[in-house]
C-alpha cells in the first residue's frame, strides 16, 4: 500500500507529530519506523515517520525532502511495542519512540562521526619521526592516535587535530580513515575469568525444563514465567542455562537486571559464559557515554550482539529473533519509569515477549504481588526454587525489639542506634574475619533538623517537605527541589539554643558504627556519599575483595548481590517505612528485609540477620523472620482484596501540577469530572475525589492528585486518551496520567 500523507516526529520534538505531503517518488519506502529529512518552519531536520495515511485533516501540507537510510530506524517489533507502551500507559506515541530510540541514536549522526581513524599497524616511533619529518602538528596527532588507539574522527578533531592533519597521516600510510570499522566495546578492555556452569541442581533442572517447555508452546498457549526463588538458589544459573539453549537455537536474549546490580562483576560472569560464541554481549546502563550507547545499540540492531544485559530501558533494546526475555529480580520498583511516559519495564518485558513470541522469565526471592496473582490466576506459570543451590542454609533471622532493648539499658533518652545484641553480633563476626552489611531504610529515619524545645521542623520554603540535614557541607538540602539553606544557629521559632541536628540519617549511623567499631574498615553506601556514577561500583568492588569489614547503606547494598564473606546483617531501623500512607508501605519493607536478609551466609558459612524494631509483631516484620514468603503474600492479598486494591483492582493516578493553588485545584476538580464520565463509561470504577498530593507543594507547584481504582486499566486508558490529544486548560496547569502507579506521592 502507498499513502500520499504521513505524520512524522521531529527528532527535537518529541512531544508533537506533524502531518507532511508524501512526494510519489518516495511512496513506497516511507513507512512507519523510517527516518526522513523534513522542512520545519524556517529549517530543515529529521523526523520518524509514525503513521501512513490516506487523508489528512490538513489541508496546503509541506513534503517530505528525502529519505535517511535505506530501511527503518526503528525495527517494526519496536514500533509495535511503542504504539502499545502509547496506547496502555496514556502517552504520546512521540514519547513512546523517544524511549525506543535513545537520543544518540535518534539525533542524525554526520558522516564525519561515522568514520573511525586507526593508527597503522606496526608503525615505530621512528618510522612516523621520519616519515612526517618537520610536520610536528602531524606528529602530535599521530602519537595521540596510537595512544587512544584509534578514535572517531568527529572526536578527534574536538581533540583538538583538524581533519587535514588527519586526512595527511592517512595519505602518508600511517593511519587508516575508513568508515566505522570499528566501535567502542566498554567491555573489550575487561579480563575474562572462566565461568565454568555448575552442574543443576533437581530444582534448577525442573526450571530449565519449563523454560523449554513454554518455548516450545505455541505463541497463543505461551506463559510468562514467574521463577520464584529465595535468595541464593541459583536462578542466575537458571538463566545462563536458558540463553545459552536460545542461542544454540539461532535466536538472541534479553536480560533485564536493576541498575544497580550491574557491576562489572554481573557483566563479567555472562561475558565469560559465553566466551568464545560468536555472540557478543552488549550491556546498556548508565555509565556508558552518549558514543557508547550509541556503538552498542548499533551492535545489538546490526546482529553482532546477540546477548543483552541492561537496565530497565534495556527492554527496548534493538534486538531481532528474540528467543527469551529474562526480567531478574522482578519486584523491584525502579523498574517503573517515574516521568512521562510513566512504563513499567517488567510489564513491557512480557509484553515484548507476547509481539515477539519470545519466552519470557520473571525472577525473584520476593515476586511483586501483581506477578504472584498473575502466578496463581494462571496467567503465569510459577516454577519454584525452594532451597539454597548447594545446600546453603537460610540465615537465622532474630528480631531485636527496641522498646525492650531500651528497658534494659536504663531508658536513654532515645533509643541506641545499635542494640547491645546487634552490636555484640558484629564484634564477634569481625573478631573471625567475617564481613557485615548495615541496613538503613532512608524513609525509615528522619533527618530532618528538629527544634528539641518547641518541636519545630524546618521546611523547604518551595515544597511542603522538611529539609535534610547534610553534614558533609553543614546545609540543609531539599531532595525534592535541589534547594540549599544555611542551618540557623538558634531556632527560627522559640530562639532556643540547643538546635541541631538529632536524627538518624546513614551519616550518623556511620558515626555510631565507627564509634562502636573503631578498628573495623567501615564503607557507607548510599547516593548521598557516592556522587560519580563509578564509586559506587568501586565500594562494592572494594568489599567483594574483603578490602571493608562494614558496609552501611540503604536500599543500594539490598540488591542482588553475591558476597560469600558477608554472615551477619543488620537491619538498623524499618519502622519508619512501615508507616508511609501507601497501600504498599508493608509489601516494599518486606521485600527489602527478605531481600537484605538474603544477602548473608552465601558463602561457606551459615548467616545471620537482626532487624531492629520497634513494631516486633507487624505482619511484614514476622513473616521475613520466618522466610515465608506465601504467608506474608496470602495475607496481605486478603487486605487488598478486601479494599479494591491492586492487583485486583487496577490504579490510574492522575496528577496535577501548577503555580496557582486555587487555580490548580479548579482545572483538577472540571478535568476530573470528565475522567470520571469518561472512564465509567467503560469499565466500573471506584474513587474519583481530587485530593491534595501527600507532598501537596513541590518546587512552588502545588499538586493535586485523583486516584482511580478501575476493573480494565486499558480500556481507561484508552478512554482518556482525548484528553491528551486536546488539552482543554491552560499551560499553566499541567497534567500527567499514570497508569499502574507504584508511587502515589
Ligand atoms: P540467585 O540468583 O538465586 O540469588 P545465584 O545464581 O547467584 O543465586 O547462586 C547463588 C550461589 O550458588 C552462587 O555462588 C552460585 O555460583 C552457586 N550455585 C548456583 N547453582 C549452583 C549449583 N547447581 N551447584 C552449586 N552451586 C551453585
Ligand atoms: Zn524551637
Ligand atoms: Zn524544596
Amino acid at each position: 500500500m502507498e499513502f500520499p500523507y504521513a505524520r512524522i516526529v521531529p527528532e527535537d520534538e518529541y512531544d508533537r507529530a506533524y502531518d507532511y505531503a508524501v512526494p510519489e517518488t518516495l511512496r513506497a519506502a516511507v513507512v512507519p519506523g523510517m527516518k526522513v529529512r523534513i522542512p520545519l518552519r524556517r529549517s530543515e531536520t529529521t523526523g520518524i515517520v509514525i503513521e501512513s495515511m490516506k487523508e489528512s485533516g490538513f489541508d496546503r501540507l509541506r513534503s517530505i525532502i528525502s529519505l535517511v537510510g535505506k530501511e527503518p530506524v526503528v525495527p517494526p517489533s519496536l514500533f509495535a511495542l511503542a504504539r502499545w507502551l502509547a496506547d496502555y500507559y496514556c502517552a504520546p506515541l512521540a514519547l513512546a519512540l523517544r524511549c525506543v530510540l535513545p537520543e544518540p541514536v535518534r539525533k542524525e549522526t554526520s558522516a564525519l562521526t561515522r568514520l573511525w581513524v586507526a593508527p597503522r599497524e606496526g608503525v615505530t616511533e621512528e618510522e612516523a619521526v621520519r616519515v612526517l619529518g618537520k610536520a610536528k602538528r602531524q606528529l602530535e596527532a599521530w602519537r595521540y592516535l596510537r595512544e587512544q588507539e584509534g578514535g572517531w574522527l568527529a572526536e578527534l578533531m574536538a581533540a583538538g587535530f583538524g581533519r587535514a592533519v588527519w586526512q595527511g597521516l592517512h595519505d602518508r600510510s600511517l593511519a587508516v580513515i575508513a568508515p566505522a570499522a570499528r566501535e567502542r566495546d566498554p567491555l573489550a578492555d575487561l579480563p575474562i575469568q572462566p565461568h565454568p556452569p555448575h552442574d543443576l541442581n533437581a530444582a534448577q533442572q525442573a526450571a530449565l525444563a519449563a523454560v523449554e517447555e513454554e518455548r516450545a508452546h505455541p505463541p497463543e498457549k505461551r506463559r510468562p514465567i514467574l521463577l520464584h526463588g529465595v535468595t541464593g538458589s541459583g536462578k542466575t544459573e537458571v538463566y545462563l542455562r536458558a540463553i545459552a539453549s536460545v542461542l544454540d537455537a539461532g535466536k538472541s536474549a534479553l536480560l533485564i537486571v536493576p541498575e544497580i546490580a550491574l557491576t562489572p562483576q554481573v557483566i563479567d560472569r555472562f561475558r565469560a559464559r559465553f566466551f568464545g560464541r560468536p555472540v557478543g554481549v552488549a550491556a546498556l546502563h548508565s555509565r556508558l557515554s552518549r558514543g557508547e550507547r550509541r556503538d552498542q545499540w548499533e551492535r545489538i540492531r546490526s546482529g553482532r550482539a546477540r546477548i543483552v544485559i541492561g537496565a530497565r530501558s534495556a527492554v527496548f533494546a534493538p534486538l531481532e529473533n528474540v528467543g527469551l526475555i529474562v526480567v531478574d529480580e522482578e519486584h523491584e520498583p525502579s523498574y517503573k519509569q517515574e516521568e512521562a511516559p510513566y512504563y513499567h519495564g517488567r510489564d513491557l518485558a512480557v509484553l515484548r515477549g507476547h509481539l515477539e513470541g519470545a519466552a519470557v522469565i520473571l525472577g525473584s526471592a520476593t515476586p511483586s504481588l501483581e506477578s504472584f496473582h498473575n502466578a496463581q490466576t494462571g496467567k503465569y506459570r510459577l516454577v519454584k526454587l525452594a532451597s539454597r543451590a548447594a545446600d546453603r542454609p537460610m540465615p537465622t533471622v532474630h528480631v531485636v525489639d527496641l522498646r525492650q532493648a531500651r528497658r534494659q539499658e536504663g531508658a536513654p533518652a532515645a533509643a541506641p542506634l545499635l542494640s547491645p545484641r546487634l552490636r555484640e553480633a558484629v564484634t564477634a563476626r569481625l573478631e573471625k574475619g567475617e564481613q557485615v552489611l548495615l541496613y538503613l531504610n532512608r524513609r525509615g529515619h528522619s533527618t530532618a533538623l528538629q527544634c528539641p524545645e518547641c518541636g519545630h521542623v524546618e521546611n523547604c520554603p518551595r515544597c511542603s517537605v522538611a529539609m535534610t540535614y547534610h553534614r558533609s557541607d553543614q546545609r540543609l538540602r531539599c531532595h525534592l527541589c535541589d534547594g540549599v539553606a544555611p542551618i540557623p544557629s538558634v531556632c527560627p521559632q522559640c530562639r532556643s539554643p540547643g538546635y541541631r541536628y538529632s536524627g538518624q540519617g546513614t551519616q550518623k549511623v556511620e558515626e555510631a558504627v565507627s564509634q562502636a567499631f573503631p578498628a573495623a574498615r567501615l564503607q557507607r553506601l548510599d547516593s548521598d556519599t557516592l556522587r560519580g556514577k563509578e564509586a559506587p561500583y568501586q565500594a562494592l568492588a572494594a568489599f567483594a575483595r574483603r578490602e571493608i569489614d562494614i558496609l552501611v547503606g540503604t536500599q543500594m547494598i539490598a540488591k542482588g548481590l553475591d558476597f560469600p564473606g558477608v554472615t551477619c546483617v543488620g537491619v538498623i531501623g524499618v519502622d519508619g517505612a512501615l508507616q508511609i500512607p501507601d497501600f504498599r508501605a508493608g509489601e516494599r519493607v518486606f521485600h527489602q528485609l527478605m531481600q537484605v536478609a538474603g544477602r548473608a551466609g552465601r558463602g561457606d558459612r551459615k548467616g545471620e540477620v537482626f532487624i531492629q524494631t520497634r513494631t516486633p509483631f507487624h505482619p511484614a516484620i514476622q513473616y521475613a523472620r520466618h522466610h515465608d514468603y506465601d504467608g506474608f503474600a496470602e495475607q496481605e492479598l486478603d487486605f487488598r482484596r478486601q479494599l479494591n486494591f491492586p492487583p485486583f483492582r487496577r490504579a490510574i493516578l492522575v496528577r496535577w501540577r501548577g503555580r496557582s493553588e486555587e487555580k490548580t485545584r479548579f482545572v483538577a476538580e472540571q478535568v476530573a469530572k470528565r475522567i470520571v464520565s469518561l472512564v465509567s463509561a467503560v469499565t466500573p470504577l471506584e474513587g474519583g475525589e481530587i485530593a491534595p498530593a501527600p507532598v501537596a507543594r513541590v518546587d512552588d507547584r502545588f499538586r493535586f492528585h485523583l486516584l482511580l481504582l478501575v476493573e480494565k486499566a486499558a480500556a481507561a486508558a484508552r478512554a482518556l486518551r482525548p484528553l491528551l490529544d486536546e488539552p482543554a486548560w491552560p499551560d499553566e496547569v499541567q497534567m500527567s496520567i499514570d497508569v499502574d502507579p507504584l508511587s502515589l506521592a
